[in-house]
């Protein structure tokens, strides 16, 4: 089988899946023109866990993991089922490598996954296992992460890692989502896109250090962590390409990249 490549999209504001926006229309290009995968493993900036931790529900219910959003957002569900069989299996997998993984009895599918999964794939037929970031535990150990998943790749599983390119929300004060965007972040898109076309790791790794108003961008680290585990899956050195390109409020680039 033909590896699939890996995935790191960013997701932006909940409305995202009903307002027409560039980025909504790419998620639906995008479901339409990746290989279908057998199953989905999404690894999203909303479920934080002190270790890595893979939902292990046959059917994982939809969170509504936001506050103060239209009605319309909290009727919708994303009815995907689960796979037991795949959290145990990355979890053993993860072990083997060397982290504490556990599956949880319990766990849904937050925001993270189900938005970009609900343009992507509408059916809703492709089983989704989530897994979660370890924010306190940085980025190098991320990408060791997004390593030990390397094989699922050749298994038909679709490593899916949904953050967000910049995420500085403290910088949203209800501007409109077309507005002009801000040089600071402009700069950190650039130099994240660069660091993906040549395959630095080493850069995305120190991205606190390296990446220009780094932490202005990602205040907290949650939103890029999940960028470290696709990059990692893909392999050392990787180069990666940018599939999409915008912006939203003038603060959250909403880049997306592959790793063929
Ligand atoms: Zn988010």
């Amino acid at each position: 089988m033909t590896p699939l490549p890996t995935i790191f999209v960013s997701h932006g504001a909940p409305t995202l899946v009903i307002e027409p926006l560039p980025t909504h229309d790419f998620f639906i290009e995008l479901g339409k023109t990746l290989p279908r995968p057998e199953a989905i493993l999404c690894v999203s900036a909303h479920w934080e866990a002190a270790e890595p931790m893979l939902s292990g529900i046959a059917q994982p219910e939809t969170m509504h993991d936001f506050y103060g959003f239209p009605d319309e957002l909290y009727q919708m569900h994303y009815p995907a089922p689960g796979s037991p069989a795949l959290a145990k299996r990355v979890a053993i997998m993860l072990m083997q490598a060397g982290f504490s993984a556990m599956t949880h009895p319990k766990r849904g599918l937050d925001h993270g996954a189900w938005v970009p999964l609900k343009l992507m794939y509408p059916q809703a037929d492709i089983p989704v296992v989530q897994l979660s970031v370890q924010s306190r535990q940085g980025a190098a150990h991320h990408l060791a992460l997004g390593k030990a998943l390397q094989p699922l790749r050749q298994e038909g599983v679709l490593i899916l890692a949904s953050g967000g390119a910049t995420h500085n929300l403290l910088a949203f004060r209800g501007q409109p989502a077309d507005s002009p965007v801000q040089e600071y972040a402009a700069a950190f898109d650039v130099w994240l896109d660069t660091c993906i076309a040549e395959g630095r790791d080493d850069l995305l790794v120190d991205y606190l250090n390296q990446g220009p108003s780094a932490r202005r961008n990602h205040p907290t680290p949650e939103h890029f962590l999940p960028l470290l585990v696709a990059a990692g899956a893909a392999g050392a050195g990787a180069q990666g390409r940018r599939i999409h390109h915008a912006f939203t409020y003038g603060i959250l680039s909403m880049a997306a990249f592959a790793w063929d």
